[in-house]
């Protein structure tokens, strides 16, 4: 994979700011012109290991929209504001949709307020249906707009990892309950980098 210089540049610039950290008490005996040096504490820490978390994420990003726009099919619904009343968004998706995609199981939708919000991403192995069960909820119910992604293979491991993918892109804002990255083990090579970062950083620079 090939990373942007830019990104590469600020990763390294972290970690270097971590090591000079880890090695305060060495640099505390020589003492410094601008004064004592700072100690590596946990939460600054945890804070760039974050950073660095974001800079891989982002990093990712072009790959993993180039493999969406591969395996899948994208359907979006807009509402009228005026027509579709606020607890009906979901089963207008459906009654939208269904004609064109009846018959296929596997979907993830992406809900949004205004062009670029994301509110929420969630999967549904069972059609439609997991979507207007969801009727009112507010990422529903306040959205203007509902992108459904159709994997064009029908796969197991398929539809976490699309829901993975999507979550990375969009962020949603309906985000306590992470991706199913953790059960369904490497579908999502980013968490999986984020995860090594984590890991490595950890191990690195004790606090
Ligand atoms: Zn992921």
């Amino acid at each position: 994979m090939r990373f942007s210089p830019r990104l590469r540049k600020r990763f390294g610039r972290i970690v270097s700011r971590l090591g000079q950290r880890r090695a305060w008490n060495l640099l505390q005996i020589f003492g410094s012109p601008r004064g004592p040096q700072p100690k590596l504490r946990k939460k600054w820490r945890d804070g760039k290991i974050g950073e660095l978390q974001d800079i891989v994420e982002l990093a990712h990003l072009p790959h993993l929209r180039r493999w969406v726009r591969k395996n899948t099919q994208k359907a979006g619904v807009r509402f009228n504001r005026s027509r579709t009343a606020k607890d009906a968004k979901a089963s207008e998706v459906r009654d939208r949709l269904i004609r064109r995609r009846g018959k296929q199981r596997h979907l993830v939708y992406v809900s949004f307020a205004g062009r670029r919000r994301c509110l929420k991403v969630g999967r549904s192995d069972h059609g439609f249906g997991r979507i207007v069960s969801q009727q009112d909820a507010y990422y529903f119910r306040d959205a203007s707009r509902v992108d459904v992604y159709f994997p064009k293979f029908e796969r197991k491991r398929m539809l976490p990892a699309l829901e993975c993918a999507l979550t990375h892109l969009f962020i949603p804002y309906h985000f306590y309950q992470k991706p199913a990255a953790r059960r369904y083990g490497r579908t999502c090579p980013v968490c999986h980098d984020m995860k090594l970062v984590r890991k490595i950083a950890r191990e690195l620079y004790p606090a």
